[in-house]
């Protein structure tokens, strides 16, 4: 369903700050720089997550009410390389609390630079949902950045290094390619999760 209606619900860094409705969550996650917010505002279709952000500053759980139906929720950008040790391991923390503890956590969708693939970091997310048993949607951003042929082998080598069952999709906020095609797929998380619901 097309995103219509979008209300920020607010900040958590504790279990006790989230939303209480029984919605699904759908989060979004990846390491700093790439692409999150830019995406998130592009699927918002308005500026509601921030930019480049000044780094440093507390990174929490931000939860915006779509369609009234489920949330998505940004997830904190870890990696940022001036970040001290001992934040980055809080947030990691926090991230890893909550990818285990959330009932209502439907599906990640889980960014990469298509330039870069994944690294460490993104390898250590995604051992956690495998951990966890969640459904993943892989999304390789910035696909303007590169051509045919290098976006051809990355979605290649990324599916086999991830062990994905296809090729994870690209997506570019410059040209527009690759939305609907997310929109479908977070659909996807949520009816799966919501029959799931009914068949408990
Ligand atoms: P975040 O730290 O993951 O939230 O990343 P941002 O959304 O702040 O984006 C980091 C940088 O990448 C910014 O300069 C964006 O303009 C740029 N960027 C994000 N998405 C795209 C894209 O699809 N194409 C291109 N060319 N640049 C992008």
């Amino acid at each position: 369903m097309e995103i219509r209606d979008v209300d920020f619900r607010g900040a958590a860094l504790k279990k006790s700050q989230r939303p209480r409705e029984w919605l699904p969550h759908v989060a979004v996650a990846g390491r700093s720089n790439v692409g999150k917010s830019s995406l998130l505002n592009w699927l918002f279709g308005r500026s509601l997550a921030r930019v480049a952000k000044a780094p440093g500053k507390t990174r929490t759980l931000n939860f915006y009410l779509v369609n009234g139906a489920y949330y998505l929720v940004d997830l904190p950008g870890y990696g940022y390389a001036k970040v001290a040790k001992k934040l980055q391991a809080e947030w990691g923390r926090e991230l890893e609390r909550y990818i285990s503890d959330e009932e209502r956590l439907a599906g990640v969708v889980t960014l990469m630079d298509i330039r870069h693939g994944p690294t460490g970091l993104d390898l250590d997310l995604q051992g956690l949902l495998d951990e966890a048993g969640l459904e993943r949607v892989v999304v390789l951003t910035k696909a303007d950045k590169v051509g045919r042929g290098q976006r051809v082998r990355m979605q290649n080598e990324i599916q086999h290094r991830l062990g994905l069952e296809s090729r994870p999709m690209a997506i570019s906020v410059r040209t527009g390619e690759g939305r609907r095609e997310l929109v479908r797929q977070i659909d996807e998380l949520v009816s799966q999760w919501c029959h799931r619901q009914l068949g408990d």
